[in-house]
């Protein structure tokens, strides 16, 4: 009497049966994966499942299945970038033209600096010039006059000058 030794199935054996499954029922991928393109081995894929017939068959990873959800997803996620990045150049430009819009302003507030002290430097020489002026008439005045000459401009008291009491004694 045969005994028969209950096995169960080996993963590799369903394996194969799972990859002559989709080589049957699958369509040749229009770009082989990574490993069939090595391998020179055809591509075929399940639309039901991710990996190619012969990346089953062999238990490695499969990085050729298209995926419409895959490819959609990394479009969005590029047109949100692309998005970010036009905002980005947008906020750079307005920041330059921002900066550019300080720098003249700084630039004008430096040339009114200049004019005020254009205007004060000129004014201070016109005081000092006026000064001196001043200086030279009043010395004028102190050199030109002496008292004497003063007491007879505005015209002196009767009696009040001391020569004139000796003179007027010796004549008497
Ligand atoms: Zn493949
Ligand atoms: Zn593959």
């Amino acid at each position: 009497m045969p005994t028969y030794k209950v096995s169960k199935v080996s993963s590799t054996c369903r394996r194969k049966g799972l990859a002559l499954r989709v080589a049957s029922l699958g369509g040749v991928a229009v770009m082989p994966c990574s490993a069939c393109a090595a391998a020179g081995s055809l591509c075929v894929f399940s639309p039901q499942y991710p990996k190619c017939s012969e990346c089953i068959r062999r238990g490695v990873p499969c990085d050729g299945n298209f995926s419409e959800a895959d490819f959609d997803r990394l479009e969005s996620e590029k047109r949100k970038l692309e998005a970010a990045l036009w905002a980005s150049l947008a906020r750079q430009r307005k920041e330059a033209v921002e900066a550019e819009s300080l720098g003249q302003r700084i630039e004008s507030l430096k040339k009114a600096q200049g004019a005020m002290i254009a205007r004060e430097a000129q004014s201070l020489e016109q005081a000092e010039q006026e000064e001196r002026q001043a200086q030279q008439a009043n010395a004028a005045l102190e050199v030109g006059f002496d008292e004497q000459q003063l007491a007879a401009f505005f015209g002196a008291p009767e009696g009040s000058c001391s020569g004139g009491d000796n003179l007027q004694g010796s004549q008497g």
